[in-house]
């Protein structure tokens, strides 16, 4: 008996759409959200500024959403700042903590995303750990030292609820937005380091291992082959309406 096994198709529309973009997408996917096969969990990270009415329109049809990006203070004078707990009651599910943009675009430490996870955790939202090595630090053979440093960073002390699922991006750095995808296999040996490493890390929880990096219609289904890859994290091919589409008939 073959078990169809859950797939995790994560969006993460970055900068690239405006209010009115972000909206008529979300609507575009509540139409289309019928076709979608049951196996799969969307998850649509929006702008802060379209997070609420995109999260409510994509709640009907149960599509999660996350916050790109989170404070983790709750409140106070962090000017152009989104806590965890305002994202939270706004309708967030989820949170991408450490994404490659923000370490390395906004100097984001390995302090900074451990502090992220926990504000997360504290008020229920789903924190993403995304984590991955530079071109400089595989061509230098520390991509999996890198990745380690990373884990342990964040996962250290972390209080989860049982049964918690850990969701965990690799997304080498060079691979994002470049158009240049890992090789799957090599994908899948860096996935499988990190869930025996997570599990170690985070005993209590169940780890799920997303790929990103120049991920679309065309290579999905080898990253889904992989034993150790559940899903996706999608930037730009998640932001037009067809390349979308395409990923979510090639995972189904
Ligand atoms: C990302 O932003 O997490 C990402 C994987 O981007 P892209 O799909 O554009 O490489």
């Amino acid at each position: 008996m073959s078990v169809s096994k859950k797939v995790y198709l994560f969006a993460n529309w970055k900068m690239y759409l405006d209010y009115d973009e972000s909206n008529i997408l979300a609507n575009a996917l509540v139409v289309a959200s019928t076709d979608f096969a049951k196996k799969i969990k969307m998850v649509i990270f929006s702008s802060a500024l379209s997070f609420y009415p995109v999260a409510q329109v994509l709640s009907d049809v149960g599509i999660a959403s996350g916050a790109q990006n989170v404070h983790f203070e709750d409140k106070g004078g962090f000017t152009g700042e989104n806590s965890a707990v305002m994202y939270k009651n706004a309708g967030a599910k989820f949170s991408l903590v450490g994404h490659s943009e923000r370490r390395h675009l906004f100097g984001e430490t390995n302090h900074e995303v451990h502090q992220k996870m926990e504000a997360s955790l504290s008020v229920d939202l789903i924190p993403v750990l995304c984590v991955g090595e530079t071109s400089k630090e595989r061509k230098a053979d520390k991509a999996k030292d890198v990745v380690e440093i990373q884990l342990r960073a964040a996962l250290d002390n972390l209080k989860w609820k049982p049964k918690s699922k850990l969701f965990i991006a690799y997304e080498p750095v060079w691979a994002i937005g470049t158009g240049n995808h890992c090789d799957p296999i090599e994908a899948e040996k860096m996935c499988a380091m990190i869930v025996k490493m997570a599990n170690s890390l985070a005993k209590e929880t169940e780890v799920v291992l997303l790929y990103g990096g120049s991920a679309n219609g065309g290579n999905i289904k080898e990253f889904l082959k992989q034993p150790s890859i559940s899903g996706v994290l999608v930037g730009g091919a998640s932001t037009k309406l067809d390349s979308w589409l395409q990923i979510v008939q090639n995972a189904s």
